[in-house]
């Protein structure tokens, strides 16, 4: 048992959830489950224009569908409603104002187009992403107010160069890197909305989140969240990523994979023990697929048997279900 433990599952209000959602969610939960740890269910919707009630309505219930439960929320809306990133934002202007105060952050004019025209990060960890040239690092201050008097600016942190990262990943390993190598990032979009790097670290520290659980997509991400929890003079919390599950061409499945949404199979009449004991033989935690709640699967749980190679989702497990 660590009683310190919280977890949580983080999703976005942008589509329905799949069966790769899915996947993450079960073995966030029942990791966190299976230390006698709490969990933490967040509806990360900043970004309102993506987002859709109807969509966190749906989720809530494909959640609860699967088994999955949650020990708090912001107590508005009843006791079991989760946390929702559009009601936080004072939270993350608080940390806005912490790192402009710090002179950690600079305003950024650049228009998307000249953006997508930067040399890409070289590669490694951060991929193809392009790379932010410092172009607004370098205005003079006058210059600065004259753009700033035409159009509102994004913020971003200024990464220092000399900065390493260590993650130490409890499927992937511990890896050292320099989160300057993907560049500047920005915190605040020039629309004011809040950039996800922020609102999760944020978030993760005022939720008191121990151990985050998530897609290995995201992996290069904890390299620039721990850089900025450091900042933010917060302690990191311990990470696993797990494989992304994959279509048959090594795409990662996406919401708008309608045949393999969780309301899909709901409403196709599939049991939810099904999913579950298909994922949980996915994850390497059976010799075969067979029934079984979530709850009955917290005994014999083993984050470490999860594979380290993405999974391929088969039409056969389609037909299984
Ligand atoms: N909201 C993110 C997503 O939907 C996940 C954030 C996280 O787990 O850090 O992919």
């Amino acid at each position: 048992m660590t009683p310190s433990y919280k977890g949580r599952f983080a999703p976005s209000p942008t589509g329905d959830l799949h069966v790769g959602n899915a996947w993450v969610a079960v073995l966030a939960w029942l990791d966190a489950r299976r230390h006698g740890g709490a969990f933490v269910l967040r509806v990360e919707d900043l970004d309102e224009a993506r987002c859709r009630d109807a969509y966190r309505q749906a989720m809530i219930d494909d959640l609860r569908w699967l088994g999955i439960d949650w020990d708090e929320g912001p107590d508005v809306g009843g006791p079991a409603a989760p946390y929702e990133q559009r009601l936080r934002r004072e939270s993350y202007e608080r940390a806005l104002e912490h790192l402009r105060s710090a002179r950690e952050l600079y305003p950024c004019f650049c228009p998307r187009s000249r953006l997508l025209s930067i040399a890409s990060a070289p590669q490694g960890l951060f991929g193809d992403e392009p790379r932010y040239d410092r172009r607004c690092l370098r205005l003079s201050d006058a210059r600065r107010s004259e753009l700033a008097a035409s159009k509102p600016p994004s913020l971003r942190l200024h990464v220092r160069d000399d900065a390493l990262i260590t993650v130490d990943d409890r499927l992937l390993g511990r890896t050292t890197a320099r989160p300057a190598e993907g560049g500047d990032f920005v915190v605040r979009r020039a629309d004011g909305v809040i950039a996800y790097h922020l609102a999760v670290v944020v978030d993760d520290h005022a939720m008191g989140v121990t151990d985050v659980i998530r897609g290995s997509d995201l992996f290069p991400s904890a390299f620039r969240q721990v850089y900025l929890a450091e900042r933010l003079g917060y302690a990191p919390p311990r990470y696993a990523h797990v494989p992304l599950v994959v279509d048959g061409d090594g795409r990662r499945l996406a919401k708008r994979q309608g045949d393999l949404s969780l309301r899909a199979l709901r409403e196709a009449g599939v049991r939810p023990q099904r999913l579950v004991g298909l994922l949980l033989w996915l994850a390497g935690q059976a010799d075969r697929p067979e029934d079984i709640s979530l709850r009955e699967a917290v005994g014999a749980f083993d984050l470490v048997r999860v594979p380290r190679h993405p999974i391929v989702w088969r039409a056969a497990y389609t037909a299984w279900l």
